[in-house]
């Protein structure tokens, strides 16, 4: 593995690691950036359609994200010199790991050894998996983790769909538009989720809700593929005939890559940052979800923004 140098790495490449590209790189077009991860798997682009982003029409998540690649690329070639590298880099792997020597970060990656003299760390939430009996056994037999995406496999079929909060509400508008019958299992005794989502979810003729089951209590079950799910409610066993279960529960940050750094981490493990988005380790900076702030892709966007504005800063001292 041959060692490449940068000036910044940003780990992760959803809307909040490419708000931190674009603002690093408008601030000092002069530094070398490489950002880390595959953009089509962060999840603005697998969820569907995005309506709040001030001034956009609803887009298609996956749409919105090459636009900003798309903006990316064509300011690299606006402002590339002849024999010079790209200001930024898509790296389409994973970071297995990060060490801090005394003048710089190292990152790894299954094919590449980076240094970097500061870092932004953006990598989002990964979906929880392997928590529901009977999950792993179906996965492509009747189990997805993206209603988004392989919802519209089930047309005119029974669904469930496990989970909380807005991704779950908007996967749940999503099927209800192909499948005959959709169930929001819900761990808690409200959605938690925005009203604009509510109100429609409320007229839907083909959506119901149980409330406040235990999720140690569902078992997915069948023979080959899906047949149905068993749940408590209220201490009586339930069962429901389907077709398909989406298991969309978020999981808490993943912080394996980053276990030789001594970050201050919230209770939850979401990494702790101040207004200017450092972390207690000079020369690493965080933002997005991974800092624990709300699930909002306009909020997100700003706060990537933020990052790439302040590391720049430091990275000029
Ligand atoms: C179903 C659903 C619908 C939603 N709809 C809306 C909506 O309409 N409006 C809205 O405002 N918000 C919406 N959200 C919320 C919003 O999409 C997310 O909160 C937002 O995408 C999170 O951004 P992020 O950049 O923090 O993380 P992500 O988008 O998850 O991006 C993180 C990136 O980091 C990468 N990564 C992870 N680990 C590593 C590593 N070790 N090395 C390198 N890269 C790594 C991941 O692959 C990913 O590409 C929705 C979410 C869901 C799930």
């Amino acid at each position: 593995m041959s060692l490449e140098k940068c000036d910044l790495a940003i780990v992760g490449s959803g809307l909040t690691g490419m708000s931190a590209a674009l603002a690093a790189y408008g601030r000092n077009p002069d530094q070398i950036i490489k950002i880390f991860g595959i953009p089509f798997d962060s999840n603005t682009a697998k969820k569907g359609e995005i309506e709040n982003i001030p001034g956009v029409k609803k887009v298609v998540g996956v749409d919105y994200i090459q636009q900003i690649i798309t903006q990316i690329e064509n300011l690299n070639a606006e402002f590339a010199k002849e024999d010079e590298p790209n200001k930024i880099e898509f790296i389409n792997e994973d970071v297995t790991s990060i060490a801090k020597n005394v003048t710089h970060f190292q990152l790894i990656t299954d094919s590449r050894n980076i240094e970097a003299k500061a870092v932004i760390i953006s990598s989002g939430l990964p979906e929880l998996k392997h928590t529901i009996r009977g999950e792993d056994k179906f996965v492509h037999k009747g189990v997805s983790h993206c209603a988004v995406c392989d919802g519209a496999l089930f047309r005119g079929r029974k669904v469930a769909i496990i989970g909380e909060g807005n991704f779950v509400a908007r996967g749940a508008l999503f099927l209800r538009k192909y499948c005959r019958n959709v169930t929001v299992i819900c761990p808690n005794p409200t959605l938690d989720a925005d009203n604009r989502f509510l109100k429609k979810l409320s007229k839907s003729q083909n959506v119901s809700f149980k409330y406040s089951i235990d999720l140690e209590t569902v078992e997915i079950f069948g023979s080959q593929i899906v047949e149905g799910l068993r749940f408590q409610k209220d201490g009586e066993n339930r069962e429901l005939t389907i077709n398909a279960v989406f298991v969309e529960l978020k999981d808490k940050p993943d912080l394996t890559f980053l276990k030789d750094i001594s970050l201050d981490i919230t209770e939850n493990g979401y990494i702790i940052k101040n207004a200017k988005n450092a972390t207690n380790v000079e020369g690493i900076f965080t933002a997005g979800s991974i800092s624990g702030e709300m699930e909002y892709i306009p909020i997100l966007m700003g706060d990537g923004y933020k990052a790439g504005i302040s590391v720049t800063d430091y990275l000029k001292k």
